[in-house]
């Protein structure tokens, strides 16, 4: 029989780096995922460490952009007309959570751990060797419409008082960062202090190593085989029975298959997203992403090629893939940045882990002795992996955690 100070369940970003951060502070880690490391939601995000953002994405509140959602022809998002009963719960929680007030709370709430998500990616880097895949070039994001940009206006002033840089833009300016953009927008800003990864499976993979050679096991298994006996956890992994006195469940979309058995039920959703690689056409090249927001998709340079990803699709987490945003947005890409062919055939399909008030759950399992949970991390699941790491590995090895964490305390849905 295995034994170890803690296991963690699901080998993501956020897992991943959770493991890591026991296993520095001298714990034995087992880490299990049921298939290879970092393939899951983390493989396929647009590899943008935004630490920059302020507030979370909205539900909208112009009629025309609802309208348009409504009728399948916005590029911004898709659902799937039977889904729609189903997670209409969440929805209307997560419009109640854009009026502006609670946008600002949340902002609020969220700051500490996006100020940290560059400094802990960099740590983290630099002892794993992965800095060869982190560019700091910042963001670049376009905006076609006034109205759009004129949004932004509270956004720029909290960026301009939390000391956030950011640069607007004319086409020349755009130009003089990126040459094969063209000149289709109205405004742009760039955000210098956000960082870009080339290869977010290859960052996962760096940390899992370092994880390894700190002593840590990286087992497969399935993470619904986990159960209590007595005042431990055991789960049934490949190579055999493992028990562990604390166990951290970081499942990203998968949390609800294994926390809903033991008794938990939190109301985490899905935003399914896309991505597809393509080649520049001729000399075309980018040198960091790019956000197309009237579009809702980005373009970032990956090593795989141009990585072109998609906004949300509301859609049950494993139907089919429908991937119609592709043919309402690449008209539009392809006017922006001369997108030659495709680069490999698939189109990849991940699922990001949402809760309607866009925080992330971090820490205690409501009502289970010895049981954590680190998931829920949406759109900033890469950003914010490895500053979760240390939240949670600071909360469960007694030290002060570096920001408090009751603003992710799960407890704020059990009544
Ligand atoms: C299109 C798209 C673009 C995005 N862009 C960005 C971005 O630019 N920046 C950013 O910060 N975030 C981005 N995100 C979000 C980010 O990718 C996610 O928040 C993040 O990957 C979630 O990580 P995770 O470790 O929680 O989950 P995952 O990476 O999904 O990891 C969960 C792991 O659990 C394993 N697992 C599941 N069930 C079991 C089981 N029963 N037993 C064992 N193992 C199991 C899976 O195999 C998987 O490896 C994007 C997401 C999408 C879809």
């Amino acid at each position: 029989m295995a034994r170890t100070d803690v296991m963690v369940l699901g080998a993501g970003i956020v897992g991943t780096s959770v493991a890591l951060h026991l296993a520095k502070r001298g714990l034995s880690v087992a880490l299990i995922d049921r298939d290879a490391p970092g393939e899951g939601t983390s493989y396929g995000n647009a590899g943008i460490i935004e630490g920059n953002t302020i507030f979370p994405q909205a539900f909208p509140s112009n009629w025309g952009t609802l309208l348009s959602i409504a009728l399948k022809r916005s590029p911004i998002a898709n659902y799937h007309l039977a889904f729609l009963p189903r997670v209409a719960p969440w929805l209307l929680a997560f419009r109640a959570a854009s009026e502006p007030g609670r946008l600002l709370a949340t902002s609020q709430a969220m700051r500490p751990l996006f100020a940290r998500a560059v400094s802990e990616h960099e740590a983290l880097a630099a002892e794993s060797g992965a800095e060869r895949y982190f560019r700091r070039t910042g963001w670049l994001k376009l905006y076609r419409s006034d109205r759009t940009f004129a949004g932004l206006a509270r956004e720029l002033e909290l960026a301009k008082s939390l000391g956030i840089a950011y640069v607007p833009l004319d086409h020349d300016g755009v130009r003089a960062l990126e040459p094969s953009l063209a000149p289709v927008f109205r405004h742009a800003l760039h955000w210098p202090g956000a960082v870009s990864i080339s290869n977010p499976l290859a960052v996962t993979q760096a940390y899992l190593a370092r994880f390894t050679a700190l002593g840590g096991v990286s087992l497969a298994g399935d993470a619904g085989t986990l159960h209590r006996i007595n005042s431990h956890w055991r789960l049934d992994s490949a190579s055999g029975p493992l028990d562990a006195g604390e166990a951290v469940i970081a499942l990203g979309p998968w949390l609800p298959d294994v926390l809903e058995p033991l008794g938990i039920k939190l109301p985490l959703a899905v935003k399914r997203g896309y991505h597809r690689h393509y080649r520049g056409k001729g000399n075309a090249s980018l040198a960091r992403p790019v956000l197309d927001a009237d579009n809702g998709y980005c373009i970032t340079p990956m090593e795989q090629g141009i990585r072109l990803t998609t906004g949300a699709e509301f859609a049950a987490r494993d139907a089919p893939p429908t991937p119609v945003q592709f043919d309402r947005l690449l008209p539009a890409a392809r006017e922006l940045f001369p997108l030659g062919e495709q680069a490999e055939t698939r189109t990849w399909l991940g699922a990001r882990p949402c809760f309607a008030d866009s925080r992330p759950v971090i820490g205690r399992a409501p009502g289970q002795n010895g049981l954590w949970l680190a998931c829920g991390h949406a759109h900033w699941g890469l950003t914010l992996g490895p500053a979760t790491g240390r939240l949670i590995a600071e909360m469960m090895t007694g030290a002060t955690p570096f920001c408090d964490p009751a603003p992710y305390a799960a407890d704020r849905f059990i009544r």
